[in-house]
């Protein structure tokens, strides 16, 4: 049997379904399940996204039975509708539309009205009886043709599309504005200057056979799968190439057969607020791009309630149908012909952070969605949108009184973003890379402009609404977006927009509140969040921050289901605060290197690196360890009885040393010797490569009076501390061990100092001694570190590095390049190498394990913070990650994340495993 490669829909029944998005792709899949729960969908099939793929693994040839496949399909659609493709008098047109796996909102192109040509417009004017609309059909269709199909677009940032030009010539012949007052005649003339404009510039003859027509989209669709946009938006969504995109095609349905049609789009809740209420746009007697591609700014959804009650109850009861189905905010597409709804897309709504939050919470509530779902919902990274600064707003409205506002549009995308206006997208990535934070602002935006939107702090359109591409993309991409701000008069040519005689250049910042969709001249004072607020600077009161409140109760959620614990890298007392108001469980990593750089630290610090006698150093080493003590009571009694790991010292100690001549000279006066013995010394601390050298436990091994001053600072601050009523659990951290007689002489001073302080001072303290996994060797001989080491920490950062046999400071110039080449699938130093660091990490595991059951295992390299860095932790069995104290709440929620998906997929076995592993804990 040949394979299958179209999928029909139609009439309450259809071959696919919401689940077969791999292969109908996201819009075919869901085209199709409307059908089936009987909501009206024009009927129409879908050319699977395998064909895609045999597409481009064959030369751009199709499989030899889908023509047939195709023409079967037609012809169930003509049965339908009763029409002929290509029939003279009763013409069947259908639509053309790309729909990949996953959303893409705008990467590919639509084309309406396919089926036209000279003749078949007289039978759709015969059909419909109504001249005018079929000759805006046909010019829609040819300008949509010969854009997408053939080609004949901008070519240059400066430039404007060649059609609009045409259609603006035409206006101001006829002296009107609007393309509402075209007649008939300007109609047929747009036809006939459009094809004149494709012959002159293309050289070629618009195809008027249907099917020409037909197969040229559909190469068409294919096609975009490969330009630049598309797969720039794949790189920065993480979509594989080889899923391809599949087309769909449709029965058209007219939203521009006069004022009793219309077309929208809609949101089935508010999608930058989250709030439970309809939210879309509609334009009558328009066809769909028209909304979509913000070219008139369309009406909000609730003013079609006050104008056709009719109409939008039709709306309403398809948007409970759909929110009841498929439990999800839904983002659709419909056309409304004389009166009577048509569905023409659903899928699942892009939203903020804060929308995404409050729905998640709020379906809990209405029992549309159980607690994990909910948080299998919030991608971890959205927590950072609402950790984002605001406006302060007392600055605004200073700001406003001082006469500063220059425009409202809509609020489209929430925050606050400040920086200097570009008008185009390719000056917003090279002001961006020369380090100026900029709001691009356009007339409207299109996907060519996405690497601007990404580089860009915020986003302002002057046309096009809450549901324009601008609109779309700046929420998907947490961006700060004001859009229709139809006050400003943007001219491209000058770089510059004026309201009214306000003029704004190129470079003059502005300020834009995404929230309330103001636009200030120039720059206005941001304050924190609303989260922020209430944990760190306690300025509100959870009672009077509903955001908050909805973050408490996720939060709550993660907590609940996660089985990692969280700690935090923080090497300072405010520090530690943070981290834990956004709930850290612990220290997982105290650098303490950063402390020697403090007040009056650092001279103490490069005497004793100077020193030429165990007796100079020890000397030395005495003035810090008051210092040192006294920051480590800081850190304990900031982590209340937390468990807190320190470090002994680990960069080189070249680092802390003058570098230049005057340093040395001020240097040397201080140490009562002289400038060249500095410089010498200086001189002769040089590596060749730092990264692998005199660092880490090597420095404590040569010189074990630094690891002695360490510890004694630790313990005597733990006593003193726990002296005054609070609890300490200290967990003692030996870095860059790769073999365990390394750890053993290192352990071997603490464990001693500690004793002898736990003497002296007459107290006992509860501690841990550890290692650092952070090179190969290490994780190869585990089981023998094991023997000693209480706890592992993986040290990721420094473990990709001597895995990979990559410098990090060195790797920007190749790594780039690597992972557009998609040799690694993301930056390793980013998102964990699974296959190779995270494969050591496993050995280590498990060796460890071995020798040690209970031993405790965490990582402290910045993939503690990484979402999919978090999820292997999760998996390898760790018992906890630590990352940067902002990066907490991203943690927890990755971590509740990593556990669902685990049930989701566990066996029985491994729950068996799971079990007796906890048993043998206690
Ligand atoms: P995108 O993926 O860019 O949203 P679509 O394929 O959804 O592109 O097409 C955009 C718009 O074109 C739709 O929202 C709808 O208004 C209109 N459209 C597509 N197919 C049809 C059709 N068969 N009849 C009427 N309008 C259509
Ligand atoms: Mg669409
Ligand atoms: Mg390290």
């Amino acid at each position: 049997m040949a394979s299958k490669y179209v999928y029909f829909f139609g009439s309450g029944k259809a071959e696919g379904e919401a689940g077969m998005k791999g292969l109908l792709g996201g819009k075919g899949a869901n085209l199709a399940e409307m059908t089936n729960i009987g909501l009206p969908v024009p009927p129409g099939f879908t050319v699977s996204t395998e064909v895609c793929t045999y597409y481009y693994n064959n030369k751009k040839k199709y499989p030899k039975d889908l023509e047939k496949q195709v023409k079967v399909a037609l012809q169930g659609i003509e049965k339908l509708v009763g029409g002929k493709f290509g029939d003279e008098r009763n013409p069947l047109l259908v639509s053309v539309r790309s729909g990949a796996r996953a959303s893409m909102p705008g990467m590919m192109d639509t084309i309406l009205n396919l089926g036209l040509n000279d003749s078949t417009i007289e039978g759709l004017i015969r059909k419909t009886g109504t001249e005018r609309f079929a000759w805006d059909s046909y010019r829609r269709f040819v300008q949509m043709y010969g854009d997408v199909v053939l080609g004949l677009k901008p070519q240059h940032k400066d430039e404007t599309d060649p059609f609009e030009e045409i259609i603006e010539q035409v206006k101001q012949e006829r002296g009107i504005r609007l393309d509402t007052e075209l007649t008939t005649g300007d109609l047929r003339e747009l036809v006939r200057r459009f094809k004149q404009t494709i012959r002159d510039r293309l050289k070629i003859d618009f195809p008027s056979d249907p099917y020409e027509q037909l197969w040229g989209a559909v190469g068409a669709v294919f096609g975009s799968w490969m330009n630049d946009r598309a797969v720039a938006y794949r790189k920065m969504n993480d979509i594989p190439a080889n899923w391809g995109t599949a087309v769909n095609v449709q029965a058209m349905v007219f939203g521009n057969m006069g004022d009793d049609s219309g077309s929208g789009v809609a949101f089935t809740r508010d999608a930058a607020t989250g709030e439970n209420v309809f939210y879309g746009e509609y334009l009558l007697n328009a066809q769909g791009e028209d909304v979509v591609s913000g070219a008139r700014t369309p009406e909000p959804i609730s003013q079609l309630a006050k104008d056709s009650p009719k109409m939008y109850q039709q709306l309403e009861r398809v948007r409970r149908i759909l929110e009841k189905h498929y439990s999800e905010m839904l983002d659709i597409e419909f056309t409304i012909q004389q009166g009577k709804l048509y569905m023409l897309q659903c899928r699942v709504g892009k939203r903020t952070a804060f929308a995404a939050i409050k729905i998640a919470v709020d379906m809990v509530g209405e029992k549309l969605i159980s607690e994990r779902e909910a948080l299998r919902r919030i991608e971890p990274e959205q927590l950072n949108q609402l950790l984002r600064p605001v406006f302060d707003s007392d600055e605004k409205k200073k700001a406003v009184e001082e006469g500063r506002l220059l425009a409202k549009g809509l609020n489209a995308g929430p925050g606050a973003a400040c920086g200097r206006v570009v008008f185009n997208a390719p000056d917003a990535e090279e002001w961006r890379l020369r380090g100026e934070r900029v709001i691009l602002t356009r007339i409207e935006t299109s996907p060519e402009d996405i690497k601007g939107m990404d580089a860009a702090e915020g986003i302002v359109t002057g046309r096009g609404g809450a549901t324009s591409h601008a609109a779309l993309v700046a929420r998907q991409m947490g961006k700060v977006c004001v859009a229709g701000c139809s006050a400003l008069n943007i001219d491209y040519v000058r770089r510059e927009m004026r309201v009214g005689d306000r003029i704004v250049k190129e470079g003059d910042y502005i300020s834009i509140d995404g929230s309330t969709g103001e636009v200030l001249l120039g720059q206005v004072q941001t304050k924190p969040s609303e989260v922020l607020q209430v944990l760190l600077d306690r300025t509100l009161d959870p009672k009077d921050a509903p955001v908050y409140q909805q973050y408490a109760k996720l939060m709550r959620w993660a907590d609940k289901y996660r089985r990692l614990k969280v700690r935090t890298n923080a090497d300072q007392p405010d520090q530690a605060s943070t981290a834990i108001a956004f709930g850290a469980e612990g220290i997982g990593l105290c650098r303490t290197e950063h402390m020697f750089f403090g007040e009056g630290k650092i001279g103490p610090m490069r005497e004793m690196i100077l020193a030429d006698t165990v007796d100079q150093r020890r000397k030395a080493l005495e003035k810090l360890l008051p210092l040192q003590r006294k920051d480590f009571e800081g850190i304990f009694d900031a982590m209340d009885g937390r468990p807190v790991t320190i470090r002994t010292i680990d960069p080189p100690l070249h680092e802390f040393v003058p570098h230049e001549e005057p340093a040395q000279r001020e240097l040397a006066a201080q140490m009562g010797i002289s400038f060249e013995k500095v410089r010498d010394r200086v001189n002769s601390l040089h590596e060749f490569n730092p990264m692998l050298g005199f660092r880490g436990c090597r420095l404590g091994i040569v010189y074990p009076e630094i690891t002695e001053m360490q510890a004694r600072a630790i313990f005597q601050a733990a006593c003193n501390v726990q002296r005054n009523g609070s609890k300490v659990k200290p967990e003692i951290m030996i870095p860059l061990v790769g073999n365990l007689k390394e750890l053993d002489h290192q352990a071997a001073i603490v464990r001693r100092v500690a004793e002898e302080v736990m003497r002296e001072e007459k107290m006992k303290i509860p501690y841990l001694v550890g290692t650092m996994i952070e090179v190969p060797r290490g994780a190869l001989t585990a089981d023998e570190i094991a023997e000693v080491a209480e706890f592992f920490s993986f040290g990721t950062n420094d473990l990709t590095q001597t895995t990979l046999g990559v410098s990090r400071d060195d790797s920007g110039r190749f790594l780039i390049p690597y992972v557009e080449m998609e040799i690694y699938r993301k930056d390793p130093f980013e998102a964990l190498d699974r296959s190779g660091v995270g494969e050591l990490m496993k050995i280590a595991v498990a060796k460890g394990r071995t020798k040690r059951p209970e031993l405790k295992i965490g990582i402290c390299g910045e993939h503690g913070g990484e979402p999919s860095s978090v999820e292997f932790c999760h998996q390898i069995g760790q018992d906890y990650v630590s990352c940067s104290p902002f990066r907490v709440p991203i943690a927890r929620l990755a971590a509740a994340r990593a556990a669902l998906s685990e049930d989701a997929t566990e066996d029985k076995n491994s729950k068996k495993r799971k079990k007796s592993k906890k048993k043998g804990k206690k």
